[in-house]
């Protein structure tokens, strides 16, 4: 997807903030924070929603969802954190490349990532 934010991230087209990469996924804070710790966890491979993935994701979503303790932690959210995947428009989805928001750190969360 060449005009996909997310794919240029991915590509090196867009500078991000890493905090986790493989060959599948990358994790990179977020450019407008929640909380004290906020990071995306995207499929390197374009899948534009949650909605989209489809049996043969599997493997990559589970990965994608184990690693959010390890990454939480590694940025110092010690005491647990708050995952969120909007969906589509209903959803208040604002990009479309799947992610994950881990967002964590001292307590209080905001009490929700309200969305229009
Ligand atoms: P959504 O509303 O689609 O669930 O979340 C999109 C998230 O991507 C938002 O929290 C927004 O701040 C973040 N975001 C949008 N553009 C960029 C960007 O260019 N770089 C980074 N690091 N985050 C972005
Ligand atoms: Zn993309």
């Amino acid at each position: 997807m060449s005009d996909c934010i997310f794919c240029k991230i991915v590509k090196g087209e867009i500078p991000s903030r890493k905090a986790y990469e493989d060959d599948e996924v990358l994790a990179f804070h977020d450019i407008h924070p929640a909380a004290p710790v906020h990071v995306l966890i995207i499929p390197k491979r374009h899948i534009a929603t949650l909605a989209d993935a489809g049996p043969g994701d599997e493997a990559l979503l589970g990965k994608m969802l184990a690693l959010t303790g390890r990454i939480a932690r590694e940025q110092g959210s010690l005491e647990g954190y708050r995952t969120i995947v909007n969906t589509g428009r209903t959803g208040g989805q604002d990009v479309y490349h799947l992610h994950v928001h881990v967002i964590g750190g001292p307590r209080p969360l905001p009490r929700m990532i309200a969305k229009e």
